[in-house]
């Protein structure tokens, strides 16, 4: 994504709603006084267990999108700092990697209790430089401590195996070990969250880690990793390097010391990491875009369909890979879902995440504002008909309302593409093979969302769908227990749950030969 709301080199770039920004903005860094901890607002990145400004001295601004004030102005790397961070993290591996499970495991639940014992502080940089109201802050302060909890407790059932031998006098065993050096690229959506499900089962089985935050949010996940200090975490087990994204990932690329990439992001970068990574031939998790489809049946509790479609469509405004991109409502239940679910999002509340009682916040920039703005026009122009929002907010800056398309089928541009945005574009369907049909077909198969009582067809579709996840009639489905991942262009690998940490690790084949009887 284009960088819209960063200056680089103190130039800036593209930031049309900075018009806006005068009238509406506090003191630049105001917010940011209300930390607790004010040591938590790190604006250096972390090299070997130290904060470094880069090396050319040049800096990215942060802004706050609700309001376009400047947070803090953070070092702006690229392939320099990433060579010295991959290189601190390689050093780093040898003694992290040899601690035992139960020792890496308490430098984990350390790390875990400082984020919860700082998790205002947290909130707050997560609401201030991405926007999400500070209640769904918390919300993901909790939920991305909890893969660190959880992977600190897996890291001690790492176990192998003995596979009975085809010879007398062998014995077969099955080591798991790290992989290494772990290069994680994260996005701006959860700032915190989708670090931690990177980092903490990397950390757990013993890998070392250059992590690169989305340069939107580097203020999180720079927070994060002093807490990560805080708790003992040698230094160099943890590095951040954060500014140019390209340099920065083409070095992580093109070193044979990174043995793996771990991505959350759009499919575009993705499928660039994935062929950049064959030179050395990395392992690889990618956590890439959906594209959701969410069937209401006409069976469906009409209150828990509008209550859980409500929720896997607006959350974090639309902005998250697993939010409800197309509502695809059967005919029979369509005006009276329509009708109660437009309702509901007439309810929400628009505005600056800090406010009480906001549940929608603005979008990350302006290139997201126009994405919306342009897939709406796609679908009115092909015969979909506005049933509520379509325009931007008169809040201005990147506020858009809530909105609900009526009539939209398949062959338009807000249904084969994530909107990432508050757009619910309703689709009417027939029968439940169309259904299945019409939700299979798309490149994407990240999540997907089904409502009915019927517990047959519960099964029959969530075995159909070809997709990674499916929620039976709940549109919040994610935690740290279970495999979070997709299919198809979605992405590889799994993240979260016991099937998570085996990303990070390689199986190591040993035969012992020549057991000779007494
Ligand atoms: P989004 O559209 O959600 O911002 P991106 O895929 O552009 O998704 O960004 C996700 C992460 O990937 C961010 O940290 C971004 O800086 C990073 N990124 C973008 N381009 C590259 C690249 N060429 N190499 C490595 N990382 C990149």
């Amino acid at each position: 994504m284009a960088m819209h709301r960063v200056a680089l080199h103190g130039r800036h770039l593209l930031a049309s709603s900075r018009l806006l920004r005068r009238h509406m903005s506090m003191e630049p860094q105001a917010a940011v006084t209300r930390l607790k901890e004010s040591g938590l607002l790190k604006t250096q990145g972390l090299v070997g267990g130290k904060w470094i400004d880069s090396y050319d001295g040049k800096t990215i601004e942060v802004t706050n999108p609700a309001t376009g004030d400047v947070l803090a102005n953070v070092a702006c790397m690229s392939g320099q700092e990433t060579s010295d961070a991959i290189s601190s993290a390689y050093n780093s591996f040898s003694s992290w990697s040899k601690l035992t499970a139960s020792e890496r495991s308490k430098f984990l639940r350390n790390w875990y209790d400082l984020i919860i014992s700082h998790k205002e502080d947290l909130a707050l940089l997560i609401t201030l430089e991405q926007g999400k109201p500070l209640k769904e802050a918390l919300g993901e302060v909790t939920y991305g401590a909890n893969f660190i909890e959880f992977f600190a407790e897996e890291a001690k059932r790492i176990y192998g195996d003995i596979i009975p031998s085809t010879l007398a006098d062998r014995r077969l065993l099955v080591l798991k070990q790290p992989v290494g050096v772990v290069g994680a690229i994260t996005p701006w959506n959860f700032p915190l969250a989708m670090i931690t499900r990177k980092v903490g089962p990397a950390l757990a089985s013993g890998c070392t880690v250059v992590v690169k935050p989305s340069e939107y949010t580097p203020l999180t996940a720079l927070a994060a990793a002093d807490l990560a200090l805080q708790a003992g975490i040698p230094p160099g087990a943890l590095n951040v390097v954060m500014g140019n994204a390209s340099g920065i990932g083409d070095t992580l690329l093109q070193s044979s010391q990174v043995r793996k990439i771990t991505f959350t992001g759009s499919t575009a970068v993705g499928k660039k990491l994935m062929a950049g990574s064959a030179n050395t031939v990395k392992k690889l998790s990618l956590e890439l875009g959906g594209n959701a489809p969410c069937i209401v049946f006409d069976d469906a509790d009409i209150d828990v369909a509008v209550k859980g479609s409500l929720a896997a469509k607006f959350r974090n405004s639309g902005q998250t890979c697993v939010c409800a991109n197309r509502i695809l409502v059967q005919e029979g239940i369509y005006e009276k879902f329509a009708n109660a679910f437009a309702k509901a999002v007439q309810n929400m509340q628009v505005g600056n995440g800090l406010a009480e009682g906001i549940s929608q916040g603005p979008l990350i920039n302006e290139a997201a504002l126009t994405k919306v703005e342009k897939f709406i026009n796609d679908a009115t122009s092909k015969g979909a008909n506005i049933i509520l929002g379509g325009k931007r907010h008169s809040l201005g800056m990147t506020f858009y309302e809530p909105t609900v398309l009526g009539n939209v089928n398949n062959k338009m541009l807000i249904a084969r593409e994530e909107v990432f945005g508050p757009v619910a574009p309703l689709l009417p369907f027939k029968t439940e093979e169309d259904a299945i049909h019409i939700a299979n077909d798309t490149n994407a198969g990240l999540a997907a969302y089904i409502f009915t009582t019927s517990i047959p067809r519960s099964w029959r579709v969530s075995e159909a769908l070809e997709y990674g996840l499916v929620g039976v009639n709940e549109g919040l489905i994610s935690t740290e227990v279970a495999p979070f991942g997709g299919v198809k262009q979605s992405g590889l690998g799994r993240e979260g749950s016991k099937y998570g940490i085996d990303e990070f690790l390689e199986l190591k084949y040993v035969c012992m030969g020549n057991m000779k009887e007494a």
